[in-house]
């Protein structure tokens, strides 16, 4: 094996939403900065393939808003319960735009990663970060094997960004974990065809049935791709009672067959083998930073408990790390980024926490189905629903939404760290 070094002041570890949102505002702050990428872009990545307004405003402030329009556009949500339907606007916002996309994500991840590089970002395709490099108990870089020309790369960095989602081999190696007390999430996906592909509504029931009709824990979705497909999925939370025993497959399965006459699929034909992932959420991972290090996007848990978005979040997170590292890296001092963990406090910290208690109470069936029937008959109510679900509440203002979130983070804050 041959042996080559590179010198960067960033390196980052990961080249999906996370790390390539990092390399192009690092880059765009003037530090040099080498991602790596295990994997060939385009590559596939198990995911429901949705961005909501917060994605898309980072996107836009990427520089790909134009890109972007050429994708399948949604005006909303269309939630689904107990045979009524309600269909939801995104709401007004200051910040954020009213709408979203569907991108399949070996499509949307390359672009990203394409404009990080655009951008001046070095990014190593087929590259797989191996082992840390420490000195004096400080990381200073990673051994990096490339992994078509069989070599292997020092690469040494003033700061390391680690962004390789969520297993987190490399963050681990680093001393991350997670709370094993605080939920996660599984989900499960793959693409049907479909005459509905165009709509311009997300769906997303809040109760699945099995083929006799009785209710499953879960929830599902369907995200129209507007390419002839759409993408359906299902997912549950770690608080449900026997989250272990559920069969994902059989559970996707029954959505499927629930759904097959209204959107005119085949359940028995869909165009791949259904994927599944795990969703660490609610900022359950950590540290956030170490010696050397930051961590985002999915190696530090950052997707919403409420939905399992985790997409803006890790474009999110990477661009407040981003913005201190190049501070550090312009005055030479890394005490900079000690101000990671508390930012992302102040920015997620209540809400997350409000989230958790969330995924606490719907975990019990009973009580996901009193809630479900009783907010399908409200539109008003779930209008507000659909705001603090999707961390769309609005500063400016006290609304209905805002008061009943004040009200429950009121009552977390009491609560012990749930
Ligand atoms: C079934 C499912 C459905 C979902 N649906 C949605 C949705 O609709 N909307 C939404 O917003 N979120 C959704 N999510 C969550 C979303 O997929 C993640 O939050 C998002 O991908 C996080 O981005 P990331 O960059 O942190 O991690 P990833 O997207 O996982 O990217 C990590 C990258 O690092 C690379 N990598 C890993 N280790 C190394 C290494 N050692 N060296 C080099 N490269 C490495 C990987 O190949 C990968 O490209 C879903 C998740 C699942 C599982």
């Amino acid at each position: 094996m041959s042996e080559s070094s590179i010198d960067t002041d960033v390196l980052v570890i990961g080249g999906g939403p996370a790390g390539s949102s990092a390399g192009y505002w690092l880059a765009k702050h003037g530090c040099s900065v080498t991602i790596v990428e295990k994997k060939h872009f385009p590559r596939e990545k198990t995911c429901g393939d949705g961005l909501t307004p917060r994605a898309v405003k980072q996107l836009d402030d990427m520089g790909l808003g134009v890109r972007l329009s050429a994708f399948h556009r949604y005006e909303g949500l269309r939630a689904t319960a107990h045979g009524k339907e309600l269909e939801l606007q995104w709401p007004t916002h200051p910040i954020y735009p009213r709408h979203g996309y569907v991108v399949r994500r070996r499509e949307l991840d390359e672009m990203v990663a394409r404009n990080a590089q655009a951008a001046g970002a070095t990014l190593l395709e087929g590259h797989e970060a191996s082992a840390p490099i420490h000195e004096e108990g400080q990381l200073v870089g990673a051994t990096v094997l490339n992994k078509d020309a069989d070599e292997s790369i020092t690469i040494r960095a003033k700061h390391v960004v680690v962004a390789d989602g969520a297993n987190s081999r490399f963050g681990r190696s680093l001393g991350t974990a997670r709370r094993k007390e605080w939920p996660y999430g599984t989900a499960i996906r793959t693409y049907w065809q479909s005459p509905r592909h165009a709509e311009p509504w997300i769906e997303s029931a809040l109760d699945v049935k099995d083929r006799e009709g009785n209710s499953m824990p879960g929830y599902g979705w369907i995200f129209p791709v507007g390419d002839g497909t759409i993408n359906v999925g299902v997912g549950l939370l770690s608080t449900f009672k026997k989250f272990k025993d559920v069969n994902t497959t059989i559970l996707l399965d029954s959505y499927a067959h629930m759904i097959a006459d209204s959107w005119g699929i085949d359940p028995g034909s869909p165009e791949c083998k259904a994927t599944a992932g795990k969703i660490p959420m609610g900022g359950s991972v950590g540290p956030k930073i170490g010696n050397g290090f930051v961590v985002v996007g999915d190696a530090a848990g950052s997707v919403n408990p409420f939905n399992g978005e985790g997409i803006d979040y890790a474009y999110e997170t990477s661009r407040i790390a981003a913005g201190l590292i190049a501070e550090a890296v312009a005055t030479g001092d890394a005490r900079v980024l000690d101000r990671y963990p508390a930012m992302l406090d102040a920015e997620y910290g209540q809400y997350f926490k409000v989230a958790r208690l969330f995924a606490k109470v719907i975990g019990r069936p009973a009580l996901m189905r009193e809630l479900s029937r009783v907010g399908i008959h409200s539109r008003t109510l779930m209008e507000w629903v659909l705001r603090i679900m999707a961390n769309l509440l609005r500063p400016d203002e006290i609304g209905p939404a805002e008061a009943a979130y004040k009200a429950a983070a009121a009552i977390v804050r009491l609560a012990p760290n749930a």
